[in-house]
């Protein structure tokens, strides 16, 4: 659909602004041509992913590593399992307490301050443990034998077994001195033992990320989920394959016909395949990134970029002498301030409804110069982003989707982004009908799910 139909655009009345404006923001328009070419290309990297030739495998950026978790829930599971989830603002203990699959569950927040995200590795698995101890004197958790411990360690790594991973690089806000290269369990063993060990005994039993927790805790809820997702600061997907279609595994090492497949999609693009339908607000809030030229699918429509880029469209129109008087704000100029909060609250504002914008205004100290044509222009702003970013996530979960080739799926989301955003479920859901008009798919939130299902697998590897 054509920028110009949108309503707060048809209200500006200078026609010559209004051209001005869609001309700004038309590369924002994620176009049916957009669609059908990144299906094309994500197959494409997919297969070379999947490839058993190491310099076919080299050709793409998609991890697609094996979870090694044998099932999902099954609901016949038993016992105390503790679940840890590292990975985004907030460092999360999680009790799951199973009685013939039935689950009583305790999460506890434990943040990390910048500078324990911008140390040595070692003082984030120190808070771990520390975290930990206080969560089992808090929750007065006895035992003699080791309670099993999932560890959720959301970022970019090798996965050599259920247990055994390999830190690739950190992502999002974690920039640390150190950890490409070591192993987390280790990392968080060694923690443990630094403290001269927890007051109860534990057993670290498995690596996991968080979109294979949001599975797990997904299949308890609805046994139809087949696909994890994470839409919060970062972005990831696992999601229920047939073996068959993933040739790195050995069929002799496979505990069924289905796999488990961790996508690692954030740095789908960075060797350049996506480039066809980058924009120059992507290329922007990846040039001053943390880690610029990595992680180009995520940068694209993730959570802890979303406010950058909001930011930096708004500029262009400010530049371009159509919105804010020229001017703008020192906030408005200053690189990294606004977050996807930003982006939810303006979203959050019904058609002719100005409230939450004009609070994010007033923040931005753009409430004074903002007249009612730049109100809107605002809004009709952070919709198009908004939408581009959803429409991204639903083209490639429509490539899933006929992987798995089931008649009826559903999607376990979990991350503030997905939460929070008001419309981000319903951009994705028209546009995932159009894509995949046979699969009767729902999509889901399941708040808490990463951390909950790494005490989940836990459990389903116990018993
Ligand atoms: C990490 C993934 C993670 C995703 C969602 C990405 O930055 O690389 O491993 O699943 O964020 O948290
Ligand atoms: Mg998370």
């Amino acid at each position: 659909e054509p920028i110009s139909n949108r309503p707060g655009i048809q209200k500006i009345k200078s026609a010559d602004k209004r051209k001005k404006v869609c001309e700004a923001l038309e590369s924002l328009r994620f176009t049916e041509n957009d669609v059908k070419q990144m299906m094309k290309v994500f197959e494409e990297q997919i297969d070379y992913a999947n490839s058993l030739n190491e310099e076919d495998r080299k050709k793409s950026d998609l991890f697609w590593e094996c979870t090694y978790v044998s099932d999902l829930v099954k609901g016949n599971e038993n016992g105390r399992y503790l679940g840890l989830d590292l990975g985004s603002t907030n460092f999360r203990v999680v009790l799951v307490d199973l009685k013939d699959g039935e689950a009583k569950t305790t999460t506890k927040y434990y943040n990390l301050t910048d500078d324990q995200l911008s140390g040595p590795a070692e003082l984030v698995f120190d808070h771990i443990a520390a975290s930990m101890e206080v969560f089992i004197t808090e929750e007065k958790i006895q035992s003699q034998k080791p309670i099993g411990v999932g560890f959720t360690f959301s970022f970019p790594t090798v996965q050599k077994s259920l247990k055994k991973s390999i830190l690739v690089t950190w992502t999002k806000r974690f920039k640390c001195t150190n950890g490409p290269g070591l192993d987390p369990c280790i990392l968080l063993e060694e923690a443990i033992e630094r403290k001269g060990g927890l007051s109860v005994p534990v057993n670290v039993m498995a690596r996991i990320s968080d979109t294979t927790g949001t599975l797990m805790a997904g299949s308890y809820y609805d046994k139809k989920c087949a696909i994890g997702l994470i839409l919060g600061s970062g972005s990831n997907a696992c999601y229920v394959e047939h073996l068959k279609n993933f040739k790195k595994l050995d069929p002799k090492e496979a505990k069924s016909d289905k796999i488990l497949v961790n996508c690692e999609w954030g740095a789908f693009g960075d060797n350049g395949c996506l480039d066809f339908c980058r924009n120059e607000f992507e290329r922007e809030v990846d040039q001053y990134s943390n880690f610029p030229g990595s992680y180009t699918f995520e940068k694209s429509f993730g959570g802890f970029y979303l406010g950058e880029m909001f930011r930096v469209v708004l500029v262009k129109l400010t530049k371009a002498g159509v919105l804010f008087d020229g001017k703008g704000s020192d906030e408005l100029m200053t690189r990294w301030l606004w977050k996807s909060r930003q982006v939810t609250t303006v979203e959050k504002d019904n058609p002719g409804s100005s409230e939450n914008t004009m609070s994010v205004l007033k923040q931005m100290k753009l409430d004074t110069i903002a007249t009612e044509e730049d109100v809107l222009l605002v809004q009709e702003a952070c919709y198009l982003m908004s939408q581009r970013a959803a429409y991204i996530v639903a083209t490639a979960l429509a490539v899933l989707l006929n992987h798995i080739n089931e008649p009826e799926v559903s999607i376990g989301i979990d991350g503030s982004l997905y939460e929070h955003h008001p419309r981000f479920h319903h951009h994705m859901t028209t546009l995932l009908q159009k894509l995949v008009p046979s699969t009767k798919f729902r999509l889901f939130l399941v708040k808490d799910g990463s951390g909950q299902g790494a005490a989940l697998v836990a459990a389903v590897e116990s018993s």
